[in-house]
């Protein structure tokens, strides 16, 4: 039978749709949601991604500010700005846009950002508590798979859930959340030896290893659910996974296409952390 396609963008809207009337209401009280993006250089791409978080907040009415730097700014220059933004009342959340030009360490400007405001949940005090079932801001994609799979009706309980890569923003971060979601959890890598015997085991498999079409039909068992991670150009150019999708949904039970899987997710969480973020502020002015 042919695999359920789980359709990411549709479940993104709803949620954004539902973020929407959650944000109406917090600016009834008073409160409007912001989000600060602060971007360092030119790189094209993450150009585009900062103007698509742009326009997403703009569309849900979270307000937004964008810092552009050129690629020679200094370090402190930077952590000022990052300090700066700490202590803006109006701002609940702050994004720095990764890659950054070399000569800025993006730990220490990470490590720089108040947790309370890292809503891209890569501070490491939010890393920590996402290793000890603690709640945080978890990491956008890997987030934004467990809020699908929970939409979809899909539990993690019990499944032995194989992660094909381990990336602090994605693979590692995407292990843990199933791990406290109660899978059994296996990471693989690219020092794994026979990757296969792994995925061909998994009741689910997260795929986030940056390679075109990697995994085939025959890498996963039948009846496998499949969240495929991966954006990539196919020999065409073409945007496609790191999964073989028209082979693997001949016998999958589910899985998600590239584009319009895991990808609409992504700036959907951020969207929701920033939103939790203005909640727990005015939760807190309450108290
Ligand atoms: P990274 O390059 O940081 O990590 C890739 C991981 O895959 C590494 O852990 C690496 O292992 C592993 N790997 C590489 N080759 C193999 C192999 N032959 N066998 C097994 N494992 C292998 O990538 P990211 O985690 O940042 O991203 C992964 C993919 O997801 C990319 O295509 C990226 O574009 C996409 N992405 C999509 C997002 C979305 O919103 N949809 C968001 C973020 C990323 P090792 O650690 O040993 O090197």
């Amino acid at each position: 039978m042919a695999a359920a396609i789980i359709d990411g963008k549709a479940i993104a809207q709803d949620i954004r749709t539902e973020l929407k009337k959650e944000i109406e209401k917090l600016k009834a009280n008073g409160v409007t949601p912001g989000l600060a993006v602060i971007l360092v250089g030119d790189d094209q791409a993450s150009h585009t991604y900062v103007r698509n978080k742009d326009k997403a907040c703009a569309e849900v009415g979270i307000h937004s500010e964008i810092y552009r730097y050129p690629a020679d700014l200094s370090e402190e220059v930077l952590l000022q700005k990052v300090a700066e933004l700490n202590e803006d009342p109006a701002i609940h959340g702050i994004l720095v846009q990764l890659p950054l030009p070399a000569h800025l360490s993006e730990d220490k400007v990470i490590d720089a950002i108040s947790p309370e405001k890292d809503v891209d949940g890569f501070h490491p005090v939010n890393v920590g508590k996402m290793a000890i079932g603690k709640e945080a801001f978890y990491s956008c994609t890997p987030y934004g798979i467990i809020k699908m799979l929970e939409r979809e009706n899909i539990s993690l309980e019990g499944k032995h859930v194989v992660v094909v890569g381990r990336s602090n923003i994605v693979g590692k971060p995407a292990a843990l959340l199933s791990l406290k979601e109660s899978a059994t959890v296996t990471v693989c890598h690219s020092k794994t030896k026979d990757l296969s015997a792994f995925t061909r085991q998994a009741d689910v498999v997260i795929a986030a290893v940056g390679k075109a079409k990697f995994l085939k039909k025959d890498d996963f068992k039948p009846g496998a659910i499949i969240i495929d991670v991966g954006m990539n150009r196919d020999e065409n150019g073409k945007l496609c996974g790191d999964v073989d999708f028209e082979s693997a949904k001949e016998t999958a039970a589910a899985i998600t296409p590239v584009p319009g899987g895991v990808g609409p997710m992504t700036i959907t969480m951020l969207l929701y952390n920033t939103v939790q973020s203005a909640k727990q502020k005015a939760q807190q002015a309450v108290k």
